[in-house]
C-alpha cells in the first residue's frame, strides 16, 4: 500500500456540502461536510455518506481507457454476480468454505497440467493476492532450499539472486526484504531484457536461483527460459553448480499456454522449480488474485508449510497474509469453467490481434520506432523516430490523457536510460473499435506535436505516476 502521511495543514478544508445531501440528514440537515483526516463525531445517513464518497470517486480515471495496467478491468456479469455472492468469504477459512477451498484446489490442478508438470498430482500450488505475494513466496522457497544445501556456511555467506534488470519491482523488494543480494544482467543495445549467458556468468555457490521473466513488464517480451536453463545446464557441466529458474509468468504464463505452444518455457524444462501467474492479469479476474506453484513438493521445502488448526480442520497453508477474500478465487474457477482451453485461446488472440494491429498503425504514422510489436505479451514499447526531436513520449502521455487516455511514458533502466517509451497494455475489453478510437486520438494530436518547438513536459514524474 501506499505509504500515507498523517493529516497535512493544506488538507484541512472546511466545504459545505450540497443542501440536498444536508436536507437527507433527520438531524437537524448537514451544511458543512464531514471532517476528512479525523473520525467524524457522528454518523451520517447511509445514503448522504454513499454519495460523497461516490462524487469523490468520479475523479478516477476510466479503467477501460487505462491501458498502463495488466490488470483486469472488465469480467462478464455473472463473474460479478459470483463474487459479489462471495465477498463475505475469507479464503483462509478453509474448513468452513470447504467448497472455496475445493474451487482453490482445482484451480491449483488446472494450472500443473496447462504447465506441464511432468507429475501434476506431485504438483504443489496456492493462491496469492497477486504475483508479488506470489514471487515472495517462490523466493522464500529458493532461499531456504539453498540454505538447507549450505547450511555449513550460512549465516556467514550472503545469498544471491540473478535476474534481468527488467524485473518486476517485487523482485527488489523480496531481495530487499529477505537479505539477499539482487544480481542484474543490465540491457545492451537492442537486448531489453535478460542474456542467459551473462545470467549464467552471475552465478556461484550463493546463487539461490535465476528468474526467467515470461514476459517483460518494460515491453512485453518473453526472456528466453529455454536458453537460460541450457546456459544453466552447461554451468552445472563446468562447475557442478545446480542453480533452479523460477518463471515469474504474471502475464505470460496465461498466454503462451494458449498462443505459443510450441514454446517450452513451462515445466517441461527440468531446471524449472517454480512459476507464478497474476489471476487478475491475463487469468481475466478482477484484482486481487495470484498462483504460484511448484514442480513437487521436493521444490518447496515443508518447513516453510504452516498448519493452523484453530478454524477447525489442519489444511496446510503457504501464504503471508491469513485472511484474504474468496471471491476472486472463486471467479478464477468461474473463468477456467466458463471458457476452457478454446476459449481462453479465443480471447488472447483476439487481444494479441489488437495489439499487433495497433503497433502496426502506430509505426505506419512515421513519428514512432517500435521496440515490440505486441506479438508475444499482447503489449508494445514504441519512441519517437530519430528525426522527431519537437516531441517526445512524455508529450505524447500527457496529450492523451486529455482525451482520457492512460498510456504511461518512461525511461529504460540500466544500460539503455537513454531510452524513453511509451507502453500499451492491450486486455480483453480493449477491443478493435477502442483501438481505433486511441489512433484517430493520437493521429489528430501529431500536427500539434509536430508545431511544438521542443519537447514540453518539463516534468517527466506528472506525465505519468506509473513506474512498473
Ligand atoms: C505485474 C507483475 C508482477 C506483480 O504482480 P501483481 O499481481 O501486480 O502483484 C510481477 N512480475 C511481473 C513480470 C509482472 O508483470
Amino acid at each position: 500500500m501506499a505509504l500515507h502521511k498523517g493529516p497535512q495543514k493544506h488538507q484541512e478544508r472546511v466545504l459545505s456540502v450540497n443542501p440536498f445531501f444536508g436536507e437527507a440528514n433527520p438531524v437537524g440537515g448537514m451544511t458543512e461536510a464531514p471532517p476528512t483526516h479525523r473520525l467524524p463525531d457522528a454518523p451520517m445517513p447511509p445514503t448522504t455518506a454513499y454519495q460523497l464518497v461516490h462524487d469523490e470517486l468520479m475523479l478516477d480515471g476510466n479503467s477501460r481507457l487505462n491501458l498502463a495496467t495488466f490488470v483486469s478491468t472488465w469480467m462478464e456479469p455473472q463473474a460479478g454476480v459470483l463474487m459479489a455472492e462471495c465477498r463475505d468469504k475469507n479464503m483462509i477459512d478453509k474448513d468452513e468454505y470447504p467448497r472455496t477451498a475445493e474451487l482453490e484446489r482445482r484451480c491449483v490442478a488446472m494450472l500443473a497440467d496447462l504447465w506441464n508438470a511432468p507429475d501434476p498430482a506431485a504438483a504443489v500450488g496456492c493462491s496469492t493476492t497477486g504475483s508479488s505475494e506470489a514471487c515472495m513466496l517462490a523466493g522464500m522457497a529458493l532461499k531456504r532450499r539453498w540454505t538447507q544445501h549450505n547450511a555449513d556456511r550460512y549465516p556467514g555467506a550472503r545469498p544471491n539472486l540473478v535476474m534481468g534488470i527488467n524485473v518486476q519491482v517485487c523482485w527488489d523488494k523480496f531481495c530487499n526484504f529477505w537479505e539477499v543480494e539482487a544480481r542484474q544482467v543490465p540491457m545492451e543495445g537492442d537486448r531489453y531484457h535478460l542474456d542467459p549467458r551473462a545470467a549464467a556468468e552471475l552465478c556461484d555457490e550463493n546463487t539461490i536461483g535465476v528468474i526467467g521473466i515470461l514476459g517483460s513488464t518494460f515491453d512485453g517480451s518473453y526472456e528466453p527460459i529455454a536458453d537460460l536453463c541450457a546456459a544453466l545446464d552447461a554451468l552445472q557441466e563446468r562447475t557442478g553448480l545446480d542453480i533452479p529458474v523460477h518463471v515469474d509468468g504474471a502475464s505470460g504464463a496465461m498466454v503462451a499456454p494458449f498462443l505459443d505452444e510450441d514454446l517450452v518455457w513451462d515445466f517441461r524444462l527440468p531446471r524449472v522449480a517454480s512459476i507464478n501467474t497474476s489471476g487478475h492479469k491475463y487469468g481475466l479476474v478482477y484484482p486481487g488474485v495470484g498462483w504460484a506453484l511448484w514442480r513437487d513438493s521436493e521444490a518447496l521445502p515443508e518447513e516453510l508449510v504452516f498448519r493452523v488448526n484453530y478454524l477447525g480442520g489442519d489444511m496446510p497453508t503457504f501464504a503471508l497474509n491469513f485472511s484474504r477474500p474468496g471471491a476472486q478465487v472463486v471467479a478464477q474457477y468461474y473463468n477456467f469453467l466458463r471458457l476452457g482451453r478454446e476459449g481462453y485461446r479465443a480471447v488472447q488472440q483476439s487481444t494479441r490481434d489488437v495489439a499487433r494491429s495497433l503497433a502496426d498503425r502506430i509505426e505506419g504514422l512515421g513519428d514512432f520506432r517500435l521496440l515490440t510489436r505486441g506479438d508475444e505479451l499482447p503489449v508494445f514499447a514504441v519512441t519517437t523516430a530519430d528525426h522527431v526531436t519537437a516531441y517526445d513520449v512524455f508529450d505524447v502521455s500527457r496529450r492523451m490523457r486529455e482525451s482520457g487516455w492512460l498510456v504511461p511514458a518512461y525511461t529504460f533502466p540500466a544500460d539503455r536510460e537513454d531510452l524513453s517509451v511509451l507502453r500499451v497494455v492491450c486486455r480483453n475489453g480493449f477491443s478493435h473499435d477502442l483501438a481505433d478510437l486511441f489512433l484517430d486520438d493520437l493521429t489528430r494530436l501529431l500536427p500539434e506535436l509536430r508545431r511544438q518547438p521542443h519537447p514540453l513536459t518539463r516534468d517527466k514524474g506528472a506525465a505519468t505516476s506509473f513506474h512498473h
